[in-house]
């Protein structure tokens, strides 16, 4: 429903109060799904709230404010950042490479500069240093104002539009004693499984990868579109005050433990010590907990950690005298490339991966590793036989950092781009704009395979148990050619598996049949359009209902939903023309898959009938009535105002119904409201 714009908050106080109420309650779910890791409700109960959200700001736009988490991406895209200076320097640390060192350098050198020479005891706060970048916040009154980069550590560059697209980062801080200013710092990183998945969709599009999650978390929060920034999911460890006016702290510790109170992401990995020894410890067991972190982290810091005595220490070469960054050993190795491997990935993109001769790197043995890209092999000049530096971060695919040219005795032989797939020795091109070699083959096995295991993934139709070798299996006995042809198969057609008894089979014909049924928007990522990730999926399944609305649309049309930009717009109605495409959706239909959604209908029994639910529903739950509406054509908002036409009330209904009766507007039971439905 659309009030018109002469309607005001005062005709609309519940509107108020459940904005202000569905704010707390997002705000403190992405706390419990960011920060904490524990979310407590699922994500369709996120979107519903966040849905009722927008609906009442659309309602009463005067009720936006800053904070509101729908605001977190409204910027548009800006020419340049602005320059912002900081409050009190942005220092960077002395590093330490190993114990000796952090003794030394830190914890003799305070004692002697206080004096403290025979005290064995000092209190340290201990912490991951985080790989990502440095960054300086602001509140105000609690509200976030500015955010900016570390910059020259002088000046910055203002990336308050990008910073406030990370969810896990509150827009206002809550609880007790929130000062009037308070400047904080924190690490930007990207998580390794981000990280994995942007690379993965940048290599579909032919677009260079990132090196490592620091290149990709810095592209993306120095990003001129904000939206892009927020298509990246970025997180923040904050870990230092800068100037602060309302507020005292004694200690590091205490500090990090107040900001966290006040909403705020704080590693939870910190730990305080009470002498030089525990900091020495911490460090070895982080080196050593570093390959099992959803992370990457480059070390530790130590600070002191009393803020009195980190005064008394101050800071000398523009690096404070009481803390040191302890970094970790590097995870490379030198070894040999025996060859150069062709990976022909979904969308026929080919990339050159290194065969290696194994090498052990920080326990792990590494004998693939990945070359990105030809232009990026050509650029470090990789050749077959040539030794070359490894690299391992985390849980990302190894990397060849370069080549030892010193090395080289006139052997190596380099490996230009292929000119044809090894796969099915279809023609290769290189579209313009593109670094990714791609084959044409519009038969390539290759293609076929990885499309046919990304239709079958999770976030796709989640196919149980039709696995990687259930699909190599049905691709090399000929059973499958499209993925259409998954729902022609019977029992038989398996028994000659290996390793597939009946029930297995069973199972598997039981798991193809209900993925029929399946959700729209996963219905459209399945398909493999290229640019159209799982969110795009969702937000044209919400906007068209139906692929066969989807099948007509236009390049215009498109560009006009939420999220779409004209290169994805171009994306979609190429594959919908391709007729192979359609060949395999309409053979999809036929078997039954056709999933739907229905978007608001004109002209249903309900339509322009507005709804507000209330109380607690015994017969039925929220979802389920909203569905109904919707599919009659009727609205479901969450407030209670004059152009409502029914109060659906449950038990213990509040003020919603106080208000219905005020307004008298018809109220009705579960019964009644089942019985509405029913009607003809
Ligand atoms: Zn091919």
């Amino acid at each position: 429903m659309q009030l018109s714009l002469l309607d005001t908050v005062e005709q609309h106080p519940n509107a108020a109060n459940r904005v202000k109420e569905l704010r707390l309650q997002l705000e403190h779910h992405n706390r419990q799904y960011y920060q904490r890791d524990a979310p407590e409700i699922s994500d369709s109960e996120y979107d519903e709230l966040f849905r009722e959200l927008t609906a009442l700001e659309d309602q009463c736009p005067e009720l936006i404010t800053q904070d509101s988490p729908t605001q977190r991406v409204g910027g548009a895209p800006v020419a340049r950042f602005r320059a912002v200076a900081h409050g009190v320097p942005m220092l960077s640390l002395e590093n330490a490479f190993n114990e000796e060192e952090i003794r030394a350098k830190l914890d003799a050198r305070i004692k002697k500069e206080l004096g403290l020479a025979d005290s064995p005891l000092l209190t340290y706060m201990c912490e991951p240093k985080m790989d990502g970048l440095a960054v300086e916040l602001v509140y105000e009154q609690g509200l976030l104002t500015v955010a900016s980069t570390r910059g020259d550590g002088v000046t910055g560059e203002d990336v308050t539009q990008n910073i406030r697209t990370i969810r896990g980062l509150p827009l206002r801080l809550t609880g007790e004693g929130v000062p009037g200013l308070l400047e904080i710092r924190g690490e930007v990183y990207l998580s390794l499984d981000a990280f994995q998945k942007i690379n993965q969709g940048r290599e579909e599009n032919g677009e260079p990868s990132f090196a490592n999650p620091r290149n990709a978390a810095a592209g993306s929060l120095r990003q001129l579109d904000p939206r892009i920034t927020a298509s990246r999911p970025l997180s923040i460890y904050c870990y230092a005050p800068g100037r602060v006016e309302g507020a005292t702290f004694s200690s590091q510790y205490e500090f990090l433990n107040v900001a966290s109170r006040w909403g705020l992401p704080v590693n939870p990995m910190v730990r305080r010590v009470d002498c030089v020894e525990g900091a020495v410890a911490y460090y070895h067991e982080m080196n050593g907990m570093r390959e099992s972190l959803p992370y990457e982290i480059d070390g530790t810091v130590i600070k002191v950690d009393s803020f009195q005595l980190q005064r008394e220490l101050g800071e000398k070469s523009r690096a404070p005298l009481w803390a040191i960054a302890c970094k970790f050993p590097p995870r490379q190795a030198e070894t040999q490339l025996e060859n150069i491997l062709l990976s022909v990935g979904r969308t026929g993109v080919i990339t050159p991966v290194a065969q290696l001769k194994p090498v052990e790197i920080s326990g792990v043995t590494v004998s693939r590793a990945t070359l990105h890209n030809w232009d990026e092999m050509a650029a470090k000049d990789i050749r077959i036989g040539d030794t070359v530096v490894v690299e391992r971060a985390g849980d990302v695919i190894p990397a060849v950092v370069r080549v030892v040219t010193e090395r080289r005795n006139g052997s190596e032989r380099a490996v230009p781009p292929p000119q044809s797939c090894p796969e099915c020795g279809s023609a290769v091109v290189r579209i313009a704009g593109e670094v990714a070699v791609r084959c044409m083959g519009i038969s390539c096995p290759s293609q076929i395979r990885e499309s046919i295991k990304h239709f079958a993934s999770r976030g796709a139709m989640d196919i149980e148990g039709l696995g990687d070798k259930v699909i190599e299996q049905l691709l090399s006995l000929g059973l499958v050619r499209t993925v259409a042809d998954l729902y022609r198969l019977t029992k038989d057609d398996f028994m000659c598996f290996e390793r597939m008894g009946d029930k297995l089979a069973a199972n598997l014909l039981a798991a193809l049949n209900a993925s029929k049924s399946c959700d729209l928007g996963r219905y459209i990522f399945a398909l493999g359009i290229r640019h159209v990730g799982e969110r795009t999926a969702k937000s044209l399944a919400q906007a068209y209902g139906s692929l066969a609305n989807l099948e007509k649309t236009t390049v215009e049309e498109l560009t006009s939903v939420r999220d779409i930009g004209a290169t994805v717009a171009q994306s979609i109605v190429t594959f919908f023309n391709n007729q192979n495409n359609q060949a395999v959706i309409n053979q999809l239909r036929e078997y039954g898959v056709d999933p739907t959604v229905v978007v608001k209908t004109v002209g249903g029994r309900l339509s322009g009938r507005n709804f507000v639910f209330t109380g607690t529903l015994t017969r039925f739950t929220r979802d389920f009535a909203r569905k109904q509406v919707e599919d009659l054509g009727g609205n479901v908002v969450g407030s209670v105002s004059r152009k409502t036409d029914y109060v659906v009330a449950g038990e213990e209904a509040g003020s919603k119904l106080l208000k219905a009766r005020e307004l008298g507007i018809t109220i009705l039971g579960e019964d009644e409201f089942l019985n509405l439905l029913e009607q003809q």
